[in-house]
């Protein structure tokens, strides 16, 4: 295999799967772009098998820490094993993430399996040069009804690539039903956000309703089709007001009441920029025993943090005005560059200007099919809390 020779902390390189630009010592002369490479420390020992992409910052990124070429049978090999591990931690679902990327020593792939079908992005120049070996892993591994790509995130952008959204194979159905903790979900794989559907929250889902058991009104904020809706429903909430900026999302949202035999009167939907949405209800003197608020990530690089603060602040102080004496918040930010902390200090903020207190329940993150790889903080995006109001 073409060599690499790097600089800097071994110990550090041997868990991080990714190496910037300014760490990369010497390359082979004839390495190029999308190339495996064998990764070695300019002092001599041997750190893994990697990508090398000559045009972004970070220069290489590894797939394996044995020497060996990134090929068919590598790639199928990584899916199988994480495919194992989805399997046995999740043996009830017949929809989860497959491949969560770098935790799953595929940088920059994600595979998703929704029931029968399966969604895949690439967001890396290494997986987009073996795109053919990537969906005969898939087809091999699953035998799909169908293969979409949904390759279209930011990070793409970056490795020097276009976007790219197309059905591989099949006829994917505009509204495929899918099961998650036992509740039945429509989604659109072709035109739905992400890859259709956020299974990152399912465990969340799940902790919130547990908080849910008394409240009679509820608001699920930045709803999508209804995942936090239905727990509460479920768990005998009276009322819960759903708002979202997709119609579409609020569209399938009401089938999947329907779908899942929830009386379609207990919910009202509000197809509204959610900030506006909130200072209506505060003139409306409205009040709610729980709200659910889980944005989009408003910061997408270190320079969106300060203003994704600003928004956070504002939601939870609106948050507060709008919960009764008592009540529950669940908040998440899904950003990478947000940290716990960082939420905490927003709802500390607005607490202590509306001089109410809370105690934190619980603190929320990732579910098993998105696994945090230790050692790569950028792995860890969600994180969340639910809070209760003190009642002196
Ligand atoms: N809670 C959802 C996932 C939320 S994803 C679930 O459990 O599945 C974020 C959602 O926020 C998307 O559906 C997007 O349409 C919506 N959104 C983004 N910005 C918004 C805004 N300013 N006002 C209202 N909705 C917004």
């Amino acid at each position: 295999m073409k060599k690499v020779w790097v600089k800097g902390s071994v110990g550090w390189h041997k868990i991080h799967p990714w190496i910037y630009r300014k760490n990369v010592k010497r390359i082979d002369p004839d390495l190029e772009g999308g190339e495996y490479c064998a990764v070695y420390h300019e002092k001599g020992g041997f750190i893994g098998s990697a990508i090398y992409n000559p045009k972004t910052n970070i220069a290489l990124r590894f797939y394996s820490r044995k020497e060996e070429p990134l090929e068919y049978q590598t790639i199928k090999l990584s899916i199988e094993r994480a495919l194992f591990y989805r399997k046995r931690y999740l043996p009830d679902e017949d929809s989860f993430r497959v491949v969560f990327g770098e935790s799953d020593s595929l940088p920059g792939l994600v595979i998703d399996k929704y029931n029968k079908g399966i969604v895949f992005q690439i967001h890396s120049l290494g997986f987009e040069r073996r795109r053919g070996d990537v969906i005969d892993a898939i087809t091999d591994l699953f035998d799909p009804e169908f293969i979409v790509e949904k390759s279209n995130s930011h990070a793409r952008r970056e490795e020097g690539l276009e976007r790219r959204n197309e059905v591989v194979f099949g006829d994917p159905p505009e509204e495929l039903v899918i099961t998650q903790s036992g509740f039945k979900y429509i989604v659109d794989v072709k035109e739905g956000q992400k890859t259709g559907f956020y299974f990152d929250q399912r465990d969340n889902r799940k902790k919130v309703a547990q908080y849910a058991q008394n409240a009679e009104k509820a608001l699920d904020l930045f709803s999508y089709t209804g995942g936090f809706t239905l727990h509460l429903l479920n768990r005998g909430v009276k009322k819960v007001y759903a708002v979202d900026q997709s119609e579409r999302a609020l569209e399938l949202l009401i089938k999947n009441l329907e779908l899942n035999g929830f009386d379609r009167e207990r919910v009202i939907t509000f197809e509204k920029d959610v900030f506006d949405f909130l200072d209506e209800m505060i003139l409306a003197n409205e009040s709610f025993d729980l709200i659910v608020i889980d944005p989009p990530a408003f910061a997408k690089g270190k320079k969106g943090v300060e203003g994704a603060l600003k928004g956070y602040t504002i939601l939870h102080d609106r948050a507060i005005r709008l919960l009764k004496k008592g009540g529950i918040i669940a908040t998440f930010t899904c950003s990478q560059v947000i940290s716990e902390e960082d939420l905490m200090l927003t709802l500390t903020k607005a607490s202590q200007k509306l001089e109410r207190h809370f105690y934190i329940m619980e603190r929320l993150g990732q579910p098993v099919d998105h696994p945090i790889l230790l050692g790569f903080p950028q792995s860890h995006y969600l994180k969340g809390f639910i809070v209760r109001e003190v009642i002196f």
